[in-house]
């Protein structure tokens, strides 16, 4: 994945799937299916994708490469609290980029939607989650918090006076949005920590260019804590489904953000979640997203819940391949693609606007 500034050719062959089964209505309008055909659809898309053996497992953080190329869960968490998982929904695996998104919130919702903005910028880089290039090429600017350079900005703007304080902000904040305490990985920690001089060179550069407010080495070492922290695709659908929520866990009911910061939070994701592949991922799937390299992924229907996935092969741009083919399926069978709206009146309204003012 390090060398990938050329990921970005991935644009070209976009993943393309089958479109899902069965009759669903395939809007974004109203509320999650009854459970039994939420149940039954998850079943139908983990059976469908379990069969897929593309792409591989990430290697360059050693310890990740022991993941078990075969495992798949699916889970889904309505704002409501009901929740829904087929397969390896429960299975341990470090949050990895999928850790952007919450960490996003969180300092959004401390120093404010300006800041952030001016700090780190809200646009797609069009190039590789760990790209020094597109660092280079916009002024040192890392432009979006979804890529690693703006995550690194990010957690140097966490409150707290020590680097201690800050990972107490963001282990607890990332607790509050999952509904339990979560737990740092040591050995995924530690493995990343051992390797990750890129992340620390993107830090130095950071710095060089006036853009870290903080120690380069101690952001870095927050920044691989918070990669390292552990979730299951559960965690990952409840974390959605307070995004989802205005920002309230639909399981603890305790506020985690206010509603502006979910709002601004999903439009980021939108823009950037799946990096160079965002557009690619926006036109098939129709929801925020956010992905991260040790195959877990995380999907945003606002006001109507949080949809996940983990399966460790990924694709060139580091997404999880069987998760981003069920998700997209799901998106449409669940009714959940935020592009596709029901026409309010129903069929009988045909004819032109004005003829139906009339
Ligand atoms: N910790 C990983 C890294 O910094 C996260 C990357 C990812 O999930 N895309 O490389």
């Amino acid at each position: 994945m390090t060398s990938l500034d050329g990921g970005d050719l991935d644009l070209l062959n976009p993943v393309r799937t089958a479109d899902p089964p069965g009759d669903a209505p395939f809007t974004s309008t109203g509320r999650l299916p009854s459970r039994p055909t939420v149940t039954g659809l998850l079943r139908d898309a983990h059976a469908t994708y379990a069969t897929l053996d593309d792409g591989t497992v990430a290697d360059y953080i050693p310890s990740l490469a022991a993941a078990d190329p075969g495992r798949f869960g699916i889970s889904v968490c309505g704002v409501d609290g009901t929740s829904f998982s087929i397969g390896d929904a429960q299975d341990a695996f470090s949050i990895q980029s999928v850790s952007k998104a919450f960490t996003f919130a969180l300092v959004c919702g401390a120093i404010g939607h300006t800041t952030v903005r001016e700090a780190v910028g809200v646009n797609n880089t069009g190039l590789a989650f760990d790209s020094v290039m597109a660092l280079e090429l916009n002024g040192g600017s890392p432009r979006n918090p979804m890529v690693n350079a703006g995550a690194l900005v990010m957690i140097s703007l966490v409150p707290g006076d020590s680097a201690a304080a800050k990972w107490q902000f963001l282990q607890e904040g990332m607790s509050r949005f999952a509904g339990r305490r979560l737990l740092l990985d040591v050995e995924v920690y530690e493995s990343e920590a051992a390797t990750n001089h890129r992340n620390r060179a993107l830090a130095a550069l950071l710095r060089s260019y006036g853009h870290m407010s903080y120690d380069p080495l101690l952001t870095t070492d927050i920044y691989t804590r918070q990669c390292s922290l552990l979730v299951s695709a559960r965690d990952l659908a409840v974390m959605g489904a307070t995004l989802a929520d205005g920002g309230v866990n639909p399981l603890t009911h305790e506020r985690v953000v206010d509603p502006s910061v979910c709002r601004d939070t999903l439009a980021v994701m939108a823009a950037s979640g799946l990096y160079q592949r965002s557009g690619d991922w926006l036109y098939e799937v129709g929801l925020p997203g956010k992905s991260g390299v040790s195959g877990g992924i995380v999907t945003v229907a606002p006001g109507k819940g949080g949809l996940a996935a983990y399966s460790p092969r990924l694709d060139a741009a580091g997404t999880s391949i069987r998760g981003q083919h069920a998700i997209r399926s799901l998106s449409r069978s669940l009714g959940l693609d935020l592009f596709a709206s029901a026409p309010v009146a129903g069929p009988a309204a045909s004819g032109t606007p004005s003829e139906r003012t009339t």
